[in-house]
């Protein structure tokens, strides 16, 4: 025996609604609706809080040691040699270092910077000894 529509005059599965089963169903249905509707509200809710943290935490994390990549770089600019960097304020020099270690763009850019100035020590001293042993030959 099958329990399709077609088949609910023939069956005697069917049987009358009782009283108020159908507002009841209904009234089930719009509790169901609205805690879906409450859920999605909620995560909205958590969606938003989560960005913004994710946005406080990256501003935060664009002024590692405290000070900007402007500052950083200004710094650096003003007291690009040791001594001069040694003039520098204690705890500027410390916010100084601190932001190149931590900052991606900064650490890249003056790694780059090491990087060149490493190449040209390393040729220059490859000259020396060239012209040295040119001298003793
Ligand atoms: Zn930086």
């Amino acid at each position: 025996m099958t329990n399709s529509p077609n088949d609910a005059g023939r069956s005697n599965d069917w049987e009358p609604c009782r009283s108020g089963e159908l507002r009841d169903l209904a009234s089930r249905l719009r509790s169901s609706r609205r805690m879906g509707s409450n859920l999605l509200k909620l995560a909205a809710v958590v969606l938003i809080g989560a960005m913004i943290g994710t946005g406080v935490f990256l501003y935060q994390n664009r002024s590692p040691g405290g000070i900007t990549c402007q500052q950083c770089s200004q710094y650096l600019a003003s007291h690009g040699t040791s001594e001069a960097f040694h003039q520098l304020d204690a705890d500027v020099r410390q916010s100084i270092v601190k932001h190149v270690a931590d900052c991606p763009d900064c650490h890249e850019h003056f790694q780059h910077r090491l990087d060149k100035l490493i190449g040209r020590i390393q040729s220059g001293i490859a000259e020396m000894v060239a012209f040295a042993e040119s001298l003793w030959r």
